[in-house]
């Protein structure tokens, strides 16, 4: 099927997206055709622009897109450009709007959303959107064609840009939607409309702008507030804040999780080969599928519950759902497990931490055999606001907890819960001011045999971490 766009195979693809002729953008933006241009897509980034695409400077704080527009861009192959102006010599296409861009990308998002037919999921929760993403498009595969969100984009921008990139007559669209505010997920879930609209969990990310989980929870279940009879809300049962949300009248509700009642339960979850993989039971009314998820951390097996609850209630059978696991790959950074050349075995969970994704990676690390020692590389948690502290004690008591040989830690966070709680008494402890000294000071402190896990916030630059622990030794 030409049509078909398996993201985790190619990660992102825009030979099937929609071209923009200048007459629909200057519609869905209410602008003027300064200068007419062809057909074409729309890229807001001059970094990764191809031949053929429209530019749609952002304006931010500390820049100005604008500044982007130059004759070089339309030797590029930018064949246009949507904005405030352009350059003085600018020969290309040229659809004007006075005010924000960004809102003209909204709008865009808007007007791309009225013309999509297939069914749109959007997924929110403070953890696992990505990971459930591809497990749903994974799963929705067998039975239709689907496109999925780029990367990471799950704000406003990534949004519209998915919106205005999705084929107008794809089976299913698969959303990532984020926030960290109140009043973002109501914007996101208006752009989207989503047909099936997803809460997998409410957790402490984000938790800075917020004065508790409950507030949190609240932000979230702005995802449910415009659903309309004939959508369906897909809620974890076994989280009592997702639980409590209100479901507007007349959309069903499909349940998962491991409570009794679920439509979709998960009966259990195993580590197996040596805590490489983990094997699922899920049942659906009657029907029971085993199957094995090819990747560590039993935090998948919920993941994959919530992609089964969405994936079957679509039309997928439970069984060839299961079946569809065994080309499941895990997002780059999201517990991977790689043994690297050394010998040692390396989790790479450098994408990004919270409280919830931390303690899951050490109970992922526990579970993995080795012959050597359990190592966990830990990098402060962000925006967690001024419980801070207490988030990373709570974590290195997790780590006593689950018997981790040692334990290095990066950043100033870690290093005053290690001394509150004066942990170096109960475990070898290494800390670092960041990853680049750790790095350094590390150099004779692992084995071959070892099995180390490295995660942190983004801001703590993590990934340094990997490719040191891949050359030592
Ligand atoms: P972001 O908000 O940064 O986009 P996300 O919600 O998309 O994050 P993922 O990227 O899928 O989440 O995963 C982030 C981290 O959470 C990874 O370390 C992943 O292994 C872990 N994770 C995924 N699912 C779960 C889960 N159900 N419970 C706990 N941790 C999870
Ligand atoms: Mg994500």
């Amino acid at each position: 099927n030409p049509t078909r766009i398996i993201s985790q195979i190619t990660p992102f693809s825009s030979s099937n997206s929609p071209h923009w002729t200048a007459p629909e953008i200057a519609e869905a933006i209410n602008g003027r055709i300064n200068k007419w241009g062809p057909p074409g897509t729309i890229s807001t980034d001059t970094r990764d622009l191809r031949p053929g695409q429209w530019f749609l400077p952002l304006v931010g704080q500390n820049y100005d897109a604008h500044c982007f527009i130059t004759p070089e861009l339309s030797s590029k192959g930018c064949i246009g450009v949507i904005g405030n102006h352009v350059c003085k010599d600018w020969d290309m296409g040229f659809v004007q709007v006075d005010g924000s861009t960004l809102n003209s990308l909204k709008q865009l998002g808007h007007f791309a959303r009225k013309r999509i037919n297939g069914c749109l999921i959007g997924l929110t929760g403070s953890v696992g959107k990505t990971t459930t993403r591809t497990m749903i498009a994974l799963g929705l595969e067998s039975i239709g064609t689907v496109y999925q969100s780029h990367g990471n984009w799950n704000n406003e921008i990534g949004v519209a840009l998915t919106l205005i990139g999705m084929p107008r007559n794809v089976g299913f669209g698969v959303l990532e939607l984020g926030m960290s505010q109140k009043g973002e997920m109501l914007e996101l879930a208006r752009m989207c409309r989503p047909n099936v609209r997803v809460i997998l969990n409410v957790g402490a990310s984000h938790l800075e702008n917020f004065a508790s989980l409950k507030e949190v929870s609240m932000a979230k279940g702005e995802i449910l507030r415009d659903a309309m009879p004939g959508d369906i809300c897909v809620l974890n049962a076994d989280d009592p804040l997702v639980m409590s949300l209100p479901v507007p009248m007349g959309v069903k509700k499909v349940l998962f999780g491991r409570r009794k009642g679920s439509d979709v339960r998960l009966v259990s979850a195993q580590s197996i080969d040596g805590g490489h993989k983990v094997q699922v039971v899920l049942e659906r009314s009657e029907e029971v599928v085993e199957f094995v998820i090819p990747s560590p951390g039993l935090h998948l097996a919920l993941d994959a519950c919530a992609a089964a609850a969405i994936a079957t209630y679509l039309g997928v059978p439970l069984s060839l759902f299961g079946k569809s696991f065994s080309k499941f790959i895990p997002v780059h950074g999201r517990s991977e497990l790689e043994i690297a050349e050394n010998g040692i075995k390396v989790v790479n969970d450098t994408y990004n931490a919270s409280p919830d994704s931390t303690r899951s990676a050490i109970d992922l690390l526990r579970a993995i055999e080795c012959k050597g020692r359990k190592v966990a590389i830990l990098g402060d948690m962000l925006e967690l606001g001024p419980k801070e502290i207490m988030f990373h004690e709570l974590i290195l008591q997790h780590c006593v907890d689950a018997r981790i040989d040692l334990v290095a830690l990066v950043g100033k966070r870690f290093s005053t819960a290690a001394e509150n709680l004066n942990i170096g008494q109960e475990m070898k402890l290494v800390c670092a001011y960041d990853a680049d000294e750790l790095a350094s000071r590390f150099s004779r402190n692992l084995h071959w045999d070892d099995v180390v896990l490295v995660k942190g916030s983004r801001g703590m630059q993590m990934e340094k971490i990997i490719s040191f622990i891949k050359s030592c030794v």
